[in-house]
């Protein structure tokens, strides 16, 4: 009876998912196994967040697999060492795994692709998560795309939507003594939010699921302008579910897709922006692959004489923590700190304010970012933090910086999301927190900080410190 592996990694699901099927139609017998090796991605290795929901995605898979009389084994250590450990101990003959698509595992996968292969063993790798192969797309004289709006033409036109994979059954399911236990494994870290993140939360494949059925019922016909809105859950909220593979973007789409086709045009509207959404998350991975410098240092190379401010850590503090004085801002980094995720709208608000009103590196940004979301992507946080410094590729230009006050009256007129998240905050009329100019006395005495920066100020040192980058 023939043995394979299915080194299981971002892809932690059962249906649609190309390697388990591939695996379990060319052998009888089948074990997924999760190998913990933090140290082999990098400076990146996953944050708090992402190590909370890591255990109980595998937690909730290993159920899943559980029910079906089967076992996720799990493992610690040297990728490569435990996988020729348990080829030896099952007598596998292959090893299927869904590709990832960052600079370090996809070294260490080739790494270990060459090595197994010596040794005669099979390796499969499948399509990672996203629509389309980075390498299988590029514009004119087969250069990557730089920018978004022809690659997400060009993408969305070769688009189709075949029906996902359904769960595949194998023959049997291996069983192998000696699998650590997910405690074992330590990814539970110790953090006074996860409270907050169990109550906003269901990891796992089941979640994701419910998570897409909730959204297309709820959210998605309203998605267009519902989706700049923090304080209603106008979103999907799959990004974390995404990140992980516990849904694909294949499913995501074909289910749009289906529903496209009944849908009047405000539904069709609502699901097209959802997929130029998606469209991002493309391009995102697809200037990852292609520029793989860019997780460390700016796409745009002139920024790196950009004159940042020295990291100052008080002022880091204060922004991590929200209590900068700036509502909108505040609001935004204690609902990322309270649920380890954050409004998109404001997450460009913050991360403006970091970068531009303290003129700090983008990079303290997207660190504090990667070990407090749960959906910490290395592509989509590069990409997300270089767009607003205004380094990226298809940057939002320099000058434009947000400005808190306006996009708050904008996107927040009843202050319900400000509040929600600044309850000392309970009692100042809207107005006032929009324009606090008009009342200056309505902050005072409710125990929240005065602005660290005049925002007009800061806003015209950045423009400067931007216009001697030029000259
Ligand atoms: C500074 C900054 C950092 C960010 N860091 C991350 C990150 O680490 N991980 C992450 O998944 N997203 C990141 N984003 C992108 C975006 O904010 C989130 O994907 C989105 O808020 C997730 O919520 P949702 O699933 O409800 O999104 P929806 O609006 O429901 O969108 C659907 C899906 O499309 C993708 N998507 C949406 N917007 C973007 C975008 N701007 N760029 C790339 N993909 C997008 C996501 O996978 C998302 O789940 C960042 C954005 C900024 C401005």
């Amino acid at each position: 009876m023939s043995t394979a592996l299915v080194w299981l990694r971002r892809d932690l699901r059962l249906s649609d998912h190309a390697a388990l099927a591939a695996a379990c139609a060319a052998h009888e017998r089948v074990l997924p196994v999760y190998v913990h090796s933090p140290q082999e991605e990098g400076t990146w290795a996953p944050g708090a967040a992402s190590r909370w929901w890591l255990h109980r995605s595998l937690k909730a898979l290993g159920q899943a697999l559980g029910e079906r009389g089967g076992q996720l084994y799990l493992a610690a250590g040297d990728s490569l060492g435990e996988l020729r450990r348990l080829i030896a101990q099952t007598d596998a003959r292959a090893v299927y795994w869904t590709r990832c698509y960052e600079p370090a595992l996809i070294e260490r996968d080739s790494q270990i692709k060459g090595e197994l292969r010596k040794r005669g063993i099979v390796v499969e790798s499948q399509p990672g998560n996203l629509l389309l192969e980075p390498w299988r797309f590029s514009g004119s004289q087969q250069r990557p795309y730089r920018v978004f709006t022809p690659f997400w033409r060009k993408l969305e036109s070769q688009l189709t939507a075949p029906r996902p994979l359904p769960e595949p059954r194998p023959r049997q399911w291996a069983r192998l003594a000696g699998s650590l236990t997910l405690d074992a494994l330590g990814l539970e870290p110790r953090i006074p939010w996860a409270g907050g993140l169990a109550q906003a939360w269901r990891p796992g494949e089941a979640g994701a699921r419910e998570g897409l059925r909730r959204f297309c019922a709820r959210g998605l016909a309203d998605y267009a302008a519902g989706r700049d809105r923090p304080a209603d859950a106008g979103t999907s909220r799959l990004s974390p579910h995404l990140h992980f593979g516990e849904i694909t973007a294949r499913q995501i789409h074909h289910a749009l897709h289906r529903r496209a086709a009944r849908a009047g045009a405000g539904g069709k509207a609502g699901i097209q922006a959802y997929l130029r959404e998606l469209g991002w998350r493309e391009f995102a991975h697809h200037m990852l692959y292609h520029f793989p410098g860019t997780c460390e240092r700016n796409f745009n190379r002139r920024f790196d004489a950009f004159p940042w401010a020295r990291a100052d850590e008080g002022a880091l503090e204060r922004w991590r923590r929200g209590r900068t004085g700036v509502p909108l801002v505040d609001a935004g980094m204690r609902e990322l700190w309270s649920t380890g995720w954050m409004h998109n709208r404001v997450r460009m608000i913050a991360a403006s304010f970091l970068t531009k009103n303290l003129r700090l590196h983008w990079l303290h940004g997207a660190r504090w970012f990667w070990d407090t979301l749960v959906d910490a992507d290395l592509a989509n946080n590069t990409l997300g933090w270089q767009w607003v410094a205004g380094s990226g590729a298809d940057a939002a230009p320099y000058f434009r910086v947000f400005n808190p006050l306006t996009q708050a009256a904008r996107f927040d007129p009843e202050a319900i999301y400000l509040k929600r998240w600044l309850p000392e905050l309970a009692r100042v009329p809207a107005a006032a927190l929009h324009e606090p100019w008009r009342d200056p006395g309505a902050l005072s005495g409710c125990g929240y900080p005065a602005p660290m920066v005049d925002l007009k100020v800061s806003r015209q040192s950045a423009l400067e410190a931007f216009d001697a980058l030029r000259a």
